[in-house]
């Protein structure tokens, strides 16, 4: 076991080095971040008013009803509306492989800090917000490494198993946090909410 978590160790070392954001640029092509209106279009409204704590109670009737929680990695569990959580688990699996094939382990150092949180947004500048975060429909997912506080607003240089992570998710239709300044965060982009809403996998 001290071999094991000593490999840890140094993955998450790796994992955690910051990278210049420049390397990856442009990023999020073609994707915007789900709009409000889209989000209660698709799947309905919380019921207001929120606060900035997450209120489970809240969330929309059409988001219980598609609410799953299923093990993507060996720490990180999210619960999220069904749609999205198959598209991660698609995302995390493809990431993992290429990392695997390169001699390294972010599944063994990767972990969420959260997904589902039905609330108001906490923008990353400290001002208050009376926008719906996207967490409130469970499309929207944070991440850390195992031990690590997520990255908030982290400027040019971004930690390095975001910057692996990132081309994933835009390939599969989801916006990342960094366009604004919060780099922990994925959402499923306003189109692909669209295009998930017309071919039926907003249906419980
Ligand atoms: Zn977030």
């Amino acid at each position: 076991m001290a071999k094991k978590s000593k490999v840890a160790q140094g993955e998450l070392a790796y994992y955690a080095a910051m990278v210049p954001l420049q390397g990856l640029l442009p990023i999020n092509v073609g994707l915007k971040p789900a709009r409000e209106e889209t989000m209660i279009s698709a799947l309905g409204s919380p019921e207001m008013p929120l606060t900035i704590q997450d209120q489970p109670d809240r969330a929309s009737p059409l988001v219980k009803a598609l609410k799953v929680t299923e093990r993507l990695s060996i720490n990180a569990a999210p619960t999220g509306i069904k749609p999205a959580i198959a598209s991660l688990a698609g995302i995390l699996k493809d990431a993992f492989a290429q990392e695997d094939q390169a001699g390294h382990d972010l599944e063994s150092v990767l972990d969420d800090d959260g997904m589902l949180a039905v609330r108001y947004r906490r923008p990353t500048n400290g001002h208050p917000s009376t926008k719906i975060s996207n967490h409130s429909w469970g499309t929207a997912i944070d991440f850390r490494l195992v031990g690590h506080d997520p990255p908030a607003n982290t400027h040019g240089m971004i930690p390095r198993f975001i910057a692996v992570l990132l081309p994933f998710f835009n390939g599969a239709g989801w916006y990342s946090g960094i366009s604004f300044s919060d780099t922990m965060h994925f959402e499923v982009a306003d189109d692909t909410i669209h295009k998930w809403a017309t071919d039926g996998a907003l249906k419980p």
